[in-house]
C-alpha cells in the first residue's frame, strides 16, 4: 500500500508519499506561502525535482496541487491518486483524549478541534489539512497521529504543575509533551539496535533540533519529558526560552510596559539560541562563531549542554538508571562535539564515550566506549515512518 504522510501548518503543507511493500520514500513535498502572495509547491519524486509556482489561496487548492504533482504524467509517481491507500497526518495536540493513533472520523476531528486551546498555532492548520485531504480524496481512510499520545503514559506525579489542581481539573492545565512520535521512534529502534528487549531498558532520549525535548522512558513506557503544556518548557532551543522563574514575565511586562501576548511572542520567537547569542536560531552559526571566540555564542553553547546534561541527571534519578542515552534530530544527530560536551562529567551514571566514534553525522552509530555501562546512541529520527506505520496498521485492521 502507498501511504500519504500530511504535516499541515498555517501556510503550508508538507508532505511525504510512501511505499509500505519497503517503507521507501516515492515522494517528498511542501506547498508553502499558501493564502500568502508568492505561494509555490515543491516536489521530489524519482530523482526528478518539480516546482509549481501557482496561487494557492488555501490548503484545499493546494492539496489540490500535491495531488496534481503526485499524478503529474512526466513528474509524477502516481498513475492515479486512487494508488493512495491511506493517509496520515501529524496532529500536534491530541490532549489527554489520545494515546495512541486513530482513524480519523467526525468525532475525532471535533476531538481536535477542542483541543485548539491548547495548541493553538498548530490544531487548526492540522485541521485544515485533514478538512482539505477529505475535501479531495473523500474516499480515502485517513489516521491522525498526535505528538502528545506517547507521553500519556506518565504518571500525575510528571505531569501535575505546582499550581492549585483545579486548573487541571477545570483547564486541563498538566504537562502533555511533544515530539512524541521522535522520542518513541528512537526509543524503539534503540532496543532494535541493541538486539534487547524494548521493555527491559531505561531510556533517555534527547531530540534536539529547532524545538528541543527529552524524555525517561522506563521499561517501555515514557514517564516524563522535558516540554510541558506547551513546547516553550524544556532546554533552550532556537528562538524558544525553555524553563524559566515564571515571575521574570511580569518584571519584564510591567519594566517595559508590554501586555503577555508580547511578552509570550519574546519567549517563543526571539529567545533561546537566537536570543542569547543574538546571532542566529541555527547551531550551525552559533558553533561557527563560537569557533571564532565569540564570548556569547560559547556561553550560548554552555547553557544547551548543561541543560540538556540536567535533565539526563534527572531522569537517570528518576528511573534508578539508565541503559541507554539517544541523540536524535538536527543537533543531536549532527553535534559531535555536543554529545561529548553534554556526557563529559556523567562517567559516574556509567556512560563513557568513544570519540572517535563519536565523530558521526546522522548515522545510526553507537557512540559510547566498549566498556561504558550506559549504551550511547546516534539514531536519525524518521517520524514519518511511524506516521506511515500507524497508519498502515488502523487502516487493514478496519
Ligand atoms: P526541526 O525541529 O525544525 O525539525 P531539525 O531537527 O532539522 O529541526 O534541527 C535543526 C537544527 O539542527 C538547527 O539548529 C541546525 O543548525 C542543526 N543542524 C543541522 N545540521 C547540522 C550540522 N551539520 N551541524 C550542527 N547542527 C546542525
Amino acid at each position: 500500500m502507498k501511504i500519504l504522510i500530511v504535516n499541515a501548518g498555517s501556510s503550508s503543507l508538507k508532505y511525504q508519499l510512501i511505499d509500505m511493500e519497503d517503507e521507501q520514500t516515492i515522494a517528498k513535498g511542501l506547498a508553502e506561502r499558501i493564502g500568502i502572495e508568492g505561494s509555490k509547491l515543491t516536489q521530489t519524486a524519482n530523482g526528478k525535482k518539480f516546482v509549481a509556482e501557482a496561487a494557492m489561496a488555501d490548503h484545499v487548492e493546494a492539496s489540490k496541487f500535491m495531488l496534481r504533482a503526485l499524478t503529474d504524467k512526466e513528474v509524477g509517481p502516481l498513475k492515479d491518486m486512487s494508488e493512495i491507500g491511506a493517509v496520515g497526518h501529524r496532529v500536534l495536540h491530541g490532549g489527554e483524549r489520545f494515546t495512541a493513533s486513530v482513524i480519523i472520523d467526525e468525532e475525532v476531528m471535533d476531538a481536535i478541534a477542542e483541543n485548539i486551546p491548547l495548541g493553538p498555532l498548530h490544531n487548526p492548520a492540522n485541521l485544515m489539512g485533514i478538512k482539505a485531504c477529505k475535501q479531495v480524496m473523500p474516499d480515502t481512510p485517513m489516521v491522525a497521529v498526535f505528538d502528545t499520545a506517547f507521553h500519556q503514559t506518565m504518571p500525575p506525579k510528571a505531569f501535575i504543575y505546582g499550581v492549585p489542581f483545579e486548573y487541571y481539573e477545570r483547564l486541563r492545565v498538566r504537562r502533555y509533551g511533544f515530539h512524541g512520535t521522535s522520542h518513541r521512534y528512537v526509543s524503539a529502534r534503540a532496543a532494535e539496535f541493541l538486539g534487547r528487549r524494548y521493555e527491559d531498558l531505561r531510556i533517555i532520549t534527547c531530540h534536539l533540533g529547532n524545538g528541543s525535548s527529552i524524555a525517561a522512558i522506563d521499561h517501555g513506557k515514557c514517564v516524563d519529558t522535558s516540554m510541558g503544556l506547551t513546547p516553550l518548557e524544556g532546554v533552550i532551543m532556537g528562538t524558544r526560552s525553555g524553563v524559566l522563574d515564571p515571575a521574570i514575565l511580569q518584571y519584564i511586562m510591567n519594566n517595559d510596559n508590554i501586555d503577555i501576548d508580547q511578552m509570550l511572542d519574546i519567549l517563543n520567537k526571539s529567545s533561546g539560541l537566537l536570543g542569547i547569542s543574538g546571532i542566529s536560531s541555527d547551531m550551525r552559526d552559533i558553533d561557527n562563531a563560537a569557533a571564532e571566540g565569540n564570548k556569547r555564542a560559547i556561553i550560548t553553547q554552555e547553557i544547551l549542554y548543561t541543560g540538556v546534561k540536567k535533565y539526563i541527571g534527572a531522569y537517570a534519578a528518576v528511573m534508578g538508571g539508565v541503559d541507554v542515552i539517544v541523540f536524535t534530530a538536527g543537533i543531536g544527530e549532527n553535534g559531535p562535539r555536543l554529545r561529548l560536551k553534554v556526557m563529559e562529567g556523567l562517567e559516574f551514571l556509567g556512560a563513557k564515550m568513544d570519540e572517535q566514534k563519536n565523530e558521526v553525522r546522522g548515522k545510526e552509530v553507537d557512540v559510547s566506549a566498549d566498556d561504558s555501562a550506559v549504551r550511547v546512541l546516534v539514531i536519525p529520527t524518521n517520524e514519518e515512518i511511524v506516521i506511515a506505520r500507524d497508519t498502515l496498521s488502523l487502516v487493514t485492521q478496519h
